[in-house]
């Protein structure tokens, strides 16, 4: 393992876009009609309701079935800048993926284990699957999603700006490629 310091980056719509394919799974349950750039939440699946409709499905728990099913989650298109940076980040620093796994789908941290590979490189040593990244020893991390931002500390994590966290004025936020000089200075400092 190398000495360097340890850089942290989320997966989801920080190196893949679910947000297209997650929207298009909203629409066909009955809810609204967004393109990527117009998602307001980070939690998309808030966007249908969680009640037993007149058929007696609940939306909310049929789009989460969906997104679980066998090769939903290597599916997913890595985002067009994603690799760029990587490459970049790891000239100075350990990158390490942390992602949250999929509750209730037998298959999604295994997929994305193997997405995280077969994109970007990642090995097994590379990535963290938790649902509670605040335990997850690094220096910096870039997430898109605030909560995770709040619990890492605050001081080094970076917001990936997305339009769901436009509101957010708590943390440094910017593009992927904005985080490349971000986290040069935290490795640094
Ligand atoms: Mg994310």
């Amino acid at each position: 393992m190398s000495s360097r310091r340890t850089i942290c980056v989320d997966c989801d719509e920080v190196l893949s876009d679910f947000m297209t394919p997650a929207l298009h799974i909203i629409r066909k349950l009955g809810g609204p009609y967004l393109k990527r750039d117009e998602a307001v939440f980070w939690d998309v699946s808030l966007l249908l309701p969680n009640e037993p409709d007149e058929y007696g499905c609940n939306p909310r728990a049929a789009f989460m079935a969906e997104i679980g099913q066998y090769g939903w989650c290597s599916a997913l298109k890595p985002l067009p800048d994603a690799a760029d940076v990587i490459e970049a980040l790891r000239s100075f620093g350990n990158v390490v993926c942390v992602t949250a796994p999929l509750e209730g789908s037998a298959t999604w941290s295994h997929e994305r284990l193997l997405w995280l590979k077969k994109h970007f490189g990642f090995d097994k040593k590379h990535v963290v699957l938790t649902n509670n990244k605040a335990l997850v020893r690094g220096h910096v991390l870039a997430d898109d999603g605030p909560h995770n931002c709040e619990d890492w500390g605050g001081g080094t994590a970076f917001l990936v700006a997305r339009n769901h966290n436009a509101y957010e004025t708590r943390f440094p936020r910017g593009s992927f490629s904005q985080f490349i000089d971000y986290a040069k200075q935290c490795v640094e400092d």
